[in-house]
């Protein structure tokens, strides 16, 4: 999906600050950070979002949600973290494609 930003991203098209690449993720820094640390986490693959999930896709979910504690333990997150996914414009999703934020470093740590 070439006109879709973060697909531009993992072809290398539009720059990033890579935290973490394997063959089937990406996790970079969020351009606009809503807290110290602020990562996205997605996969290659492009989906939309939650509402286009299918069932072969629950592995790569899965290998995500693992990922996530790893990723804050290596931030030093080791108070916590917190992780959101908007899904869909009500759910205030602006990139259709789909990303796990993964904020942590705040007092307050806000709303994505
Ligand atoms: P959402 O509202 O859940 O779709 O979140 C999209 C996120 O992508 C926002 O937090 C943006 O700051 C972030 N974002 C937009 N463009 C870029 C970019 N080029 N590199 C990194 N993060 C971006
Ligand atoms: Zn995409």
């Amino acid at each position: 999906m070439s006109d879709c930003l973060f697909c531009r991203i993992v072809e290398g098209q539009i720059p990033s600050d890579k935290v973490y690449e394997d063959e089937e993720l990406l996790v970079f820094k969020d351009i606009a950070p809503k807290a110290e640390v602020h990562l996205l986490v997605i996969p290659k693959i492009h989906i939309d979002g939650l509402n286009n999930l299918l069932p072969e896709d629950q592995q790569l979910m899965g290998k995500i949600m693992l990922l996530l504690p790893k990723l804050a333990e290596q931030q030093g997150l080791d108070t916590g973290f917190r992780t959101i996914i908007n899904t869909g414009k009500g759910g205030g999703q602006e990139v259709f494609h789909l990303h796990v934020h993964l904020l942590g470093g705040s007092k307050r740590l806000p709303f994505c």
